[in-house]
């Protein structure tokens, strides 16, 4: 995780702020939810920006929207929030365990394999089995030291395979330095790979055509937060922050799968504010805190936050807090649609793991 601190609170937002042109309204979208747009920024750039076709599509809403939507209180964009819609799949895959095992008699089965003692993955390896237990998902485990070696873990992947009480199987990453990633995670039976990580799944979901039987957690939930609040992605123009294998990547491929023209920045990236304020979505991998700035963005876009990064933080008893890649206080204000960090896509994982799991054991099962 490249979690460089820039600004824990967005400090520079005061500057930023003081350029803010209010335009106090409360607009009618076109799929009658209501979204709320306050300010254009008009910082250098900005006039343009601000006369951009976007802000005037949102005039035009507000002229054609019924005037009692209008409001002249403060406002700021819709939560998307995550925590609620990973209850609410949380409970599907409940429900639908329980209409697996009477119709089958089948108990889905996860099985995770932890290697070294990281805390962090301890607390996520342990998270998810008790997101499984809430769900009646079956929990196996193989804890193996730091020191043992990839043939240790493969044989257990294999076990795995074969075990027909398994549906899933997970490595929990990273793995020790000393292992090769890509021969462990090629181990896992593609038929169970619920992670999405081995390379025949990605490959497939990379293809045209082809469809893979399973995809990456993280992005999926990305993905489904759109599916969810009704936000089409067909024919928008989406920006990816970020290409790392589990985030970055499979989220582009899913956009563009989803008929959106994706363009990726990257730490490599020249002029990232030019390219992601062109963007109707965002999605933002990139493990920089405050990285995406409030005139990065362009009014009215939907802004999915990834990251995780921790920032110091006085007041709080641990000494520090975690903020995601964007810059929330001011994001929020230009934005149509924005997750919250923590309570947006991170709780999406573990309900997308879940997910994966039951579709692999009605998939193995051939249950409907
Ligand atoms: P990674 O370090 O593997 O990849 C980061 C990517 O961001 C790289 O492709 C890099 O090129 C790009 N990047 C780095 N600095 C950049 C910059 N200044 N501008 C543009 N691009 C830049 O990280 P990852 O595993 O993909 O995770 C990314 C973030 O998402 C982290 O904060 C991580 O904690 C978080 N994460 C959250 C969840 C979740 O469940 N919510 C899951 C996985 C990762």
């Amino acid at each position: 995780m490249a979690s460089t601190l820039l600004s824990p609170d967005c400090s520079t937002s005061a500057t930023t702020a003081r350029h803010l042109i209010p335009l106090t309204r409360k607009l009618l979208c076109p799929t009658t939810r209501l979204v709320s747009f306050e300010r254009c920024l008009s910082s250098p750039w900005t006039p343009s920006l601000c006369l951009s076709s976007s802000v005037s599509k949102y005039r035009t809403a507000v002229s054609a929207a019924d005037p009692s939507s209008m409001t002249t209180t403060d406002t700021t964009a819709n939560i998307i929030d995550g925590k609620l819609i990973s209850k609410q799949i949380k409970d599907e895959v409940a429900a639908e365990v329980v209409r697996l095992r009477e119709a089958t008699g089948v108990v889905p089965g996860l099985a995770v394999i932890l290697v070294g003692s990281r805390k962090d993955s301890q607390t996520y390896v342990r998270n998810k089995k008790k997101a499984c237990e809430a769900v009646g998902i079956k929990s196996f485990d193989a804890n193996l030291p730091e020191d043992c070696t990839e043939d240790e873990v493969l044989r257990h992947i294999e076990e795995f395979n074969k075990n027909p009480e398994v549906h899933g199987i997970l490595v929990q990453l990273p793995l020790p330095m000393h292992m090769n990633e890509e021969r462990i995670l090629t181990g896992v039976s593609i038929e169970k790979d619920v992670d999405g990580f081995h390379p025949l799944n990605i490959g497939r979901l990379a293809m045209q055509g082809r469809d893979p039987l399973f995809v990456p957690c993280t992005p999926k939930g990305c993905i489904e937060l759109l599916h969810r609040y009704n936000i089409d992605i067909k024919e928008k123009r989406a920006v990816v922050i970020g290409r790392s294998n589990i985030v970055g990547m499979p989220a582009a491929l899913l956009l563009q799968k989803a008929n959106a023209t994706v363009t990726m920045v990257h730490s490599k990236t020249m002029s990232p504010g030019e390219i992601i304020r062109q963007a109707d979505i965002v999605i933002s991998a990139a493990g920089v805190a405050n990285l995406v700035r409030g005139n990065w963005l362009k009014p009215g876009a939907v802004v999915i936050d990834v990251g995780i990064n921790p920032v110091d933080d006085a007041n709080s008893p641990r000494g520090y807090r975690l903020v995601g890649d964007v810059c929330y206080e001011e994001a929020s204000k230009v934005a149509s649609y924005i997750t919250p960090v923590p309570g947006g896509v991170g709780p999406m994982t573990i309900a997308m793991l879940l997910s994966n799991t039951l579709l692999s054991a009605k998939r193995i099962h051939n249950f409907k």
